[in-house]
């Protein structure tokens, strides 16, 4: 399985092959798949909306809730995972999974708060470099944020705000145009916001290509990881990004409304000029508790947090991630190559002109989605789908995303859902 071009062919039998050999097969086991009224599997798609749930979670959530029943308070200093550090133990594992130093990255809050707040430390406009760039499709939560932002400074979107389109008769937005916009505009560019991963077309951008051109014209450079972390393989810190923020409960298995992470780099880690808004929990850990006047924030990312968090969210996330540290986002990111090309292949084999794929063919430009186009179609067509036992989404107006998630998703999996598919369509 570890070389790029495996000649796959169309049947039942190769998936089952593939599944044969794949060293990471063992993992779908330790997750919770959903079923239909009468008990039978689903064929689960939505890892990218939210991620199944690991059968560990359940064990990892009620020592806290036995802790909490049996020490009251003391549980912050005496449960087996003391609460007070607890965000500790979550972050040398959140760190890898993002290609970060572990003074980098901190759990808290969820993705649209920690958004917010590093575009409060990292959205400084001027008078004359004010501008934010993010992708005209971009996910509406970072349309809002990025938006309220600049009213927020006393801006205007129509001026401030750069919208990256795609060429006529495109659905992705290439990096040269995005290069042209920074050569263009970049004097008047305060910040570059983009998602990692675009939600709808799972296109992957080039973060370190745009992170580079953008410090050359003194651009800050920020992405919304939503559906690149646990998907790609990702070096935020040698990729020299400034800040990312992004959401648990999608491809990192956290569950609904899970805690989100937030990644500063190294370089803004005892910059205590930085404007930020407080909180006793980014206050030096020393003093914290002796709840006088004087803050002192700490260094690195740990120094953006606000509020002691939820404690049953992270042993949730920690549960999770515990998995992921065994299996590590290297091998990850190789599996989910080939079942998004086995994926592609399948859906290719249809040869039906109803279907465009319209996330790229480029793998170094996607992660474990594919977006795909009924033309001519509505969401009859969706429904008609998911009464088979397919559990993917809808998008307006036309396009169905599907993930096949490399820590539970199988060959055979993708070999079903196109059987599945090609019924439907026929
Ligand atoms: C999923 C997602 C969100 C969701 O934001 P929350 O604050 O977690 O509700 C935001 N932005 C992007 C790009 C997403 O994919």
């Amino acid at each position: 399985m570890n070389s790029e071009k495996i000649i796959y062919q169309n049947n039942e039998a190769f998936a089952q092959q593939l599944d044969n050999a794949d060293a990471l097969a063992k993992y779908r086991n330790q997750f919770h798949f959903p079923k239909d009224n009468t008990g039978n599997t689903l064929l689960y798609f939505c890892g990218n909306s939210l991620g199944l749930q690991p059968k560990n979670v359940r064990a990892y959530i009620e020592q806290e809730l036995l802790d909490w029943e049996n020490l009251g308070v003391e549980g912050h200093f005496h449960a087996k995972h003391p609460w007070m550090p607890y965000h500790e133990f979550l972050t040398e594992k959140m760190a890898n999974i993002v290609g970060a130093k572990p003074i980098e990255v901190v759990v808290m809050n969820t993705l649209t708060v920690n958004l917010h707040l590093m575009m409060v430390s990292f959205y400084r406009p001027t008078k004359t470099k004010y501008k934010i760039v993010i992708e005209k499709n971009a996910f509406p939560s970072d349309q809002y944020a990025v938006q309220s932002q600049i009213n927020f400074h006393g801006f205007d979107c129509k001026d401030a705000l750069i919208e990256l389109t795609p060429r006529e008769n495109e659905d992705i937005i290439f990096t040269d145009d995005i290069e042209k916009v920074i050569a263009e505009q970049g004097d008047s560019i305060a910040l570059i916001m983009l998602g990692g991963v675009n939600y709808y077309t799972g296109q992957a951008f080039d973060m370190k290509r745009i992170t580079e051109v953008a410090h050359q014209k003194n651009i800050v450079v920020g992405f919304d990881l939503a559906h690149a972390a646990g998907n790609l393989f990702l070096q935020l810190h040698d990729w020299n990004v400034d800040f990312a923020v992004w959401c648990s409960y999608k491809y990192l298995n956290s569950g609904p409304g899970g805690i989100a992470g937030c990644f500063v780099h190294e370089k803004h880690a005892t910059d205590k000029t930085l404007p930020r808004f407080a909180g006793w929990w980014s206050n030096d850990k020393q003093k914290r508790f002796l709840m006088q006047p004087e803050f002192n924030a700490i260094d690195g990312a740990e120094g953006w947090q606000l509020s002691n968090p939820s404690i049953l969210a992270m042993a949730s996330l920690r549960a999770s991630l515990d998995i992921f540290d065994e299996v590590g986002m290297e091998k990850l990111a190789e599996k989910s190559k080939q079942l998004t090309a086995y994926l592609e292949f399948l859906i290719n084999e249809l040869k039906n002109d109803a279907i465009e794929i319209i996330t790229p063919k480029d793998t170094k430009q996607r992660g474990a989605q594919l977006s795909i186009r009924i033309k001519n179609s509505n969401k009859n067509f969706f429904h008609q789908l998911t009464a088979t036992g397919v559990v993917c989404d809808w998008r307006e107006p036309d396009v169905i995303r599907l993930a096949p998630v490399p820590l539970y998703n199988s060959f055979l999996d993708v070999y079903q859902f196109v059987q599945k598919l090609k019924l439907v369509l026929s």
